[in-house]
């Protein structure tokens, strides 16, 4: 498996000793794991791509319900919770906010691995790995960060692809040009609402048949952009 294919694995721990077992154990396997040891260091890694989370309740800054919570807004993103807590009402919270699984504390790492490999089986199960759109004129594949157009292969930016993977896993969603640029820069980015346009343009210029009446990227007037591709049936 070439490191592009890794699964990657963010890691939501303030105890340093934890994190890096749990570092050591799934990277053994075979993930790429990132660390975050705050809840907004969690949130501004959350930007970014990852495949399953472990989020620990206990942060010193944030709650692990609210990450949780936030995650599940935005995304299907698999979470497993690392939990002291080990009543049967917090067990209870913990999946009824959204988390997929969880472990109580103290654990064994092998485990927590082993509950990592199942629920990432039983995501990748059910994820749709390449959209089509249009009768097979837009393919996306995400995982192979590969974009055909008419059977095409298309070079897109890493800025474009992050664009056009936001519209193709939020159906219908209507984003705002400070939306996409947080999507596209992260959370520090000022919005500078014309290197946006600038990034929808190229990409029109990419994927539409004619940019000029698009028919995947549309222009909501006042507001921003929505994709309106028509998803092929399987
Ligand atoms: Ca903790």
């Amino acid at each position: 498996m070439s490191a592009a294919q890794k699964e990657s694995v963010l890691v939501i721990e303030d105890e340093g000793k934890i994190a890096e077992i749990v570092r050591a154990y799934l990277e053994r396997e075979g993930y790429a794991v990132t660390l975050a040891a705050t809840g907004e260091e969690a949130l501004r890694l959350l930007k970014d791509r990852f495949d399953l989370v472990v989020l620990d309740l206990m942060l010193p800054d944030m709650l692990g319900e609210d990450i949780c919570s936030f995650i599940r807004k935005n995304s299907d993103l698999p979470v497993i919770m690392l939990t002291a807590k080990s009543g049967e009402e917090e067990r209870i919270r913990g999946l009824g906010i959204g988390a997929d699984d969880y472990v109580i504390k103290p654990f064994s790492p092998r485990e927590l691995v082993a509950r990592v490999k199942a629920l990432l089986r039983r995501t990748n199960k059910t994820k749709k790995k390449v959209f089509s759109y249009n009768i097979g004129s837009l393919k996306i594949s995400i995982d192979d960060r590969e974009v055909f157009v008419q059977g095409k292969q298309m070079v897109l930016t890493p800025t474009e692809f992050k664009i056009l993977t936001a519209f193709v896993e939020n159906p219908g969603r209507i984003f705002s040009r400070d939306q996409l640029a947080t999507i596209a820069q992260g959370f520090d980015f000022e919005g500078y609402d014309r290197t946006i346009d600038a990034h929808v343009k190229n990409l029109r210029h990419k994927i539409e048949k004619d940019s000029k009446a698009p028919e995947f990227i549309r222009t909501v007037y006042g507001i921003g952009y929505r994709f309106s591709g028509i998803i092929d049936e399987d």
